[in-house]
Order: structure tokens, then C-alpha cells, then sequence
């Protein structure tokens, strides 16, 4: 049997090598290295993709997230509310700009925000939400953006790990995650579910005034050649990385058809297991797994991890601290917050091996595995 790995991504490479190394060196022939051919190109298909107007792309999602808050025109104390069950990153840049980060609960199904917890973090100095489609699936944007509308707040909607996702709204209409806010962000790291070779990142908008200003602002405020009107960054997706996305973008749908056929064998698998609740998913969304991540209800997690690692079958915990216990946000006073979901869901998630190349001789191992621990 192959080694089970979280996330494969050099067997999917293996499968579209001649593709991938001939795209590559049709940059290393350009010279091309940044800001070429293949920068443009995969920009248009993906704002295809997504049915959007404008694809800005950067360096990594957590840039992309920053240069949509300079975007916005954000200011220090502004408070900007996300969810605390997130990866850090989605925090970590509110705090960077001089923002307050305000953390939110989750939902026990879905994991995404919680409404009543949003509706009550909601101040006079409230100027954004950061909504994160964690795992794959959607947070509940249509209700989101109502409460939105009514306070007049941006959205920033957290794409990295559910690119592809489809929202359905109450009227039938659908969208791509990260196409609903005002502004999307993603992140194009390998083990994404649209991974590059190296860092890559892009922020969405369907407004041309807000794309043109992340574009100025990922490029050092320049609006003209050594003209710079706005403090920015530099944040770049390099031409070698484009040029490996838009060949993967072509396989996108698949690659999230492969993680759902994983994440259904699982769940089918542990259907009579107790102790084990699955991954739900919302009547309002698909789901397309970046994680498979489901809780262990009365179990010794550190027991079981010990038995699948014994078993050489790897597992995760995302995320062991959630966000507003982070020490870097210990200046804030947070222990007395209340997220009751979010503690008692950061005890007991566990993560499972998924990628697109997983073949039945390990899933099937990695079933028997998990099984075994509870006979
Ligand atoms: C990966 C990730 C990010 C950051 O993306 P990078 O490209 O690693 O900077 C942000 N938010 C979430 C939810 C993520 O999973």
C-alpha cells in the first residue's frame, strides 16, 4: 500500500506532469517570470470560474485578506468580526493593520459563523465581517449579508479552504463562495483544494473602483509607473505559479468530486459508530471538503491518535487553540468571552486523511483502522 499521507500532492502532480512541466517551461522560455502570459490568463479563467468581474491576484491568502482590509479603508480601532474556530490567519491580519479582531461563534453543524453570536458582537464600531467557509463549506452568507445591509458593513469572505463551493440563496440562485461579499479572498498554498507549487493568493470583487484599488495596493500604491498615491505592498502570484493553477483549474470540479467520494466512503463507514459524529453539511451549500473533519463524542482523543499513528495512519487537529485564546490577542482579555461551540468543538475535532488521490486499499485501511479502536 502507498503511505497515507494528509495530502498528496506530488501523486497529483504525477498525473498532470507533462501538462504542469510544459506549462512551466513555457514561462522559463517567456522570461516572463512575473506579471506574464500566464499571470493573465489564469486570472480571466478563473473569474470565468467564478462567475465574477475582476480576479486580483497576490502573494498568499493571508496578503489577500490584508490588502481587501486596506481596501476597505479600515482604521485602528475599527472592530472587524470573525469567527474564533479559524485558521489564524483570517485574525492575525486584523490585528496587523491596527484593527480589533472580534470573535464570534460558530455553528454546531456547519462550523461557519453563528448568526445569533454575529447579530450580538455587532457595535458602533463594527466596520466588516470576515466570514470563513471552513472545511468546504459555506457560512451562512445570504443571512450575512442581510445583517450587513442593515448595519451598513463589509463583507470579507474567507475562500482559502472552499473554492468551487456553490451557495444556494432562498430564491434558487446560485454563486460561487467568495463571489457574495463585497470582496473574496483565497489562498492558492499546495494543500488547498486549488493548490499551487509555492504561496499563491487572490482576492474577487465584482466591484471595478475596489479591484482597481487591491491591484494599486498589491503593487506599492502605484497607480502609474513610480507614481505612488496609497501606502500598499508588494504581493504577487509569480508567472511559474500561475501557470501551474490554470492547468489545475481545469480539474478543479474533479479534484472536489474526488474529496466528496472520500468524505461520503468515511461517513458511510462511521455511520454506526457512536462516538463519532460525521461532518454535516447546510441544506444551503455543497461542501467540498478541504478537511474531513469530525468529532469524537466521550473518546480519549490523544489515545486514538495514538492508535492510527501506531497504524501509520495519519490525523490532524485544526485547530488545537482557537483564535481568541491565542496568546497573541491575550492583551484583549478574551478568556472571559463565551463561545460555547467553539470550546467544546476545539477538544474534540479530528481530521482525517483527504486529498484528490486517496485509492481503496486506504481507505479501506483507514476505516478498519479507526473502527478497530472502538471494538
Ligand atoms: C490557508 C488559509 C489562509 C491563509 O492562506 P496562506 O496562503 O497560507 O496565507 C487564510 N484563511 C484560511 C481559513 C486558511 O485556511
Amino acid at each position: 500500500m502507498r503511505k497515507i499521507q494528509m495530502v498528496d500532492t506530488k501523486t497529483q502532480y504525477l498525473a498532470i506532469k507533462d501538462q504542469v512541466d510544459a506549462a512551466i517551461h513555457e514561462v522559463l522560455d517567456s522570461a516572463a517570470y512575473i506579471n506574464g502570459k500566464a499571470v493573465k490568463d489564469f486570472t480571466q479563467n478563473l473569474s470565468t470560474y467564478l462567475a465574477i468581474d475582476h480576479v486580483i491576484p497576490c502573494a498568499n491568502g493571508t496578503d489577500a485578506l490584508q490588502i481587501a482590509m486596506m481596501a476597505l479603508g479600515l482604521k485602528p480601532g475599527d472592530e472587524v468580526i470573525t469567527p474564533s474556530f479559524t485558521y489564524i490567519a483570517t485574525t492575525e491580519v486584523v490585528a496587523l493593520l491596527n484593527l480589533t479582531p472580534v470573535f464570534v461563534d460558530v455553528d454546531p453543524v456547519t462550523y461557519c459563523m453563528d448568526i445569533e453570536s454575529l447579530k450580538k458582537a455587532i457595535t458602533p464600531k463594527t466596520k466588516a465581517i470576515v466570514p470563513v467557509h471552513l472545511y468546504g463549506q459555506a457560512a451562512p452568507m445570504e443571512e450575512i449579508m442581510a445583517i450587513a445591509k442593515e448595519h451598513n458593513l463589509y463583507v470579507i469572505e474567507d475562500n482559502a479552504q472552499a473554492i468551487g463551493c456553490d451557495y444556494t440563496f432562498s430564491d434558487g440562485t446560485k454563486k460561487k463562495t467568495g463571489t457574495i461579499g463585497h470582496i473574496g479572498a483565497t489562498s492558492f498554498y499546495p494543500s488547498k483544494n486549488l493548490g499551487a507549487f509555492g504561496d499563491g493568493g487572490a482576492l474577487f470583487t465584482n466591484d471595478k473602483a475596489l479591484a482597481d484599488k487591491m491591484a494599486m495596493i498589491a503593487n506599492h500604491g502605484q497607480s502609474e509607473r513610480y507614481y505612488h498615491d496609497v501606502v500598499g505592498c508588494n504581493s504577487r502570484l509569480d508567472s511559474i505559479q500561475a501557470a501551474i493553477l490554470n492547468i489545475k483549474l481545469a480539474h478543479l470540479d474533479a479534484y472536489n468530486n474526488a474529496r466528496q467520494a472520500v468524505a461520503k466512503y468515511y461517513s458511510d463507514a462511521f455511520a454506526g459508530i457512536a462516538q463519532i459524529e460525521t461532518p454535516a453539511t447546510a441544506n444551503y451549500t455543497t461542501h467540498v471538503f478541504h478537511q474531513y473533519t469530525m468529532q469524537l463524542k466521550q473518546v480519549d482523543r490523544e489515545k486514538f491518535i495514538a492508535h492510527l499513528s501506531a497504524k501509520e495512519i495519519p490525523c490532524m487537529i485544526y485547530y488545537p487553540v482557537p483564535g481568541h485564546l491565542q496568546k497573541m490577542f491575550s492583551h484583549q482579555n478574551n478568556s472571559h468571552l463565551e463561545l460555547p461551540v467553539t470550546d467544546a468543538l476545539t477538544p474534540c475535532v479530528c481530521s482525517l486523511p483527504i486529498h484528490t488521490e486517496m485509492d481503496a486499499e486506504q481507505l479501506s485501511y483507514i476505516v478498519e483502522g479507526v473502527k478497530s479502536f472502538f471494538n
